[in-house]
């Protein structure tokens, strides 16, 4: 089933985002993990796509065994990195006779070792071509990548805008965003897309924080900001990781209670292929009546 059948229609959705992993033995803990989400009943759930098409076996294989085998609808991120529209149509025929139905087209970032995206000779630059070569080879409902802050590599958030908007005109029938931890961005973001004309769906990408140098590595790598006071908070924590736990936890909870609040039409957690975080996020919503 495709997601904005569920997404934008007056009742949040939910969902979980993870990643294909390395060994046999990461998969059967990832299976565990979905089990313990599963009573969460996720609206979707989506599997990444690793850099340069490093996962599109592993990637194909889990969002058709978890929707085949587990029950749970599910999306498959899929980048134009290292790829000719020929190699990314066939990924999209595989994920057509698997039965799944969402697909999130993305640009993807530059590869090892490179600064710079290059589009691979016979691909694709940017994401709004992948929509429109999506849109066009099955009737798939295509998520795209929003940037509450903006995209670390458009220096002007207008124009990143007008980037999204493109993407939406190509054919994207819901947004999904970057991590954020201050909300007025996001609000932000939401009411100038609005104000675009951009009319799908937005789901918040929520980011449970568990660890402090972790979290500090992701923001870097996707440009994302630590407000100074949440930062303050979890450097005078860092030494006590139970610490660091209940504060992430009660942090994420009142960031998407407000999100709630406002009317958002979705949360979508990073889980990084663990449960507890997001269970505890989530029933802690449940049972305040936030949702
Ligand atoms: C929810 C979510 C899931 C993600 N999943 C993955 C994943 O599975 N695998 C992975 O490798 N990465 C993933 N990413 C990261 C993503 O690939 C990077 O952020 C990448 O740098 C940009 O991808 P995009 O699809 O947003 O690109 P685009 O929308 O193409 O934008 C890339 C940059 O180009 C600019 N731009 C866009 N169109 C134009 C144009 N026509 N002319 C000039 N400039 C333009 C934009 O403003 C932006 O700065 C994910 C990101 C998000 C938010």
């Amino acid at each position: 089933m495709r997601i904005d059948e569920v997404a934008g229609h007056g009742k949040p959705i939910v969902s979980f985002e993870f990643f294909p992993p390395k060994t046999d033995a990461g998969f059967q803990s990832l299976f565990a993990t979905i089990e313990e989400l599963r009573p969460l009943q996720p609206s979707y759930v989506s599997v990444t796509y690793g850099a340069g098409g490093s996962t599109r076996e592993k990637t194909v294989d889990l969002v058709v065994r978890i929707q085949r085998d587990i029950g749970i609808r599910a999306m498959a991120h899929l980048t134009c990195v290292g790829h000719t529209a020929d190699q990314i149509g066939s990924v999209l025929d595989d994920l057509w006779a698997g039965g799944i139905r969402n697909v999130l087209a993305l640009r993807g970032d530059p590869q090892v070792g490179q600064t710079t995206f290059t589009k691979t000779e016979g691909g694709f630059g940017y994401a709004n071509e992948l929509v429109g070569y999506v849109a066009g080879r099955h009737n798939f409902c295509i998520g795209v990548a929003g940037y509450p802050e903006g995209h670390p590599q458009c220096l002007n958030r207008s124009r990143d805008l007008e980037h999204l908007k493109q993407k939406v005109d190509a054919g994207a029938n819901v947004i999904i965003t970057q991590l954020f931890f201050d909300n007025a961005d996001f609000y932000h973001f939401r009411d100038e897309a609005r104000r675009m004309g951009i009319k799908v769906p937005i789901v918040a990408g929520i980011m449970p924080i568990t660890n402090v140098a972790q979290i500090k590595r992701f923001v870097s790598m996707c440009g994302a900001k630590i407000p100074h006071p949440l930062l303050q908070k979890l450097e005078s924590l860092e030494a006590d990781p139970e610490a660091v736990y209940q504060y992430g936890i009660d942090y994420a909870t009142q960031q998407c209670a407000d999100l709630l609040k406002q009317g958002i039409d979705g949360l979508h957690y990073y889980t990084l292929n663990k449960s507890k975080a997001t269970v505890d996020i989530v029933k802690r919503l449940r049972a305040s009546g936030a949702v």
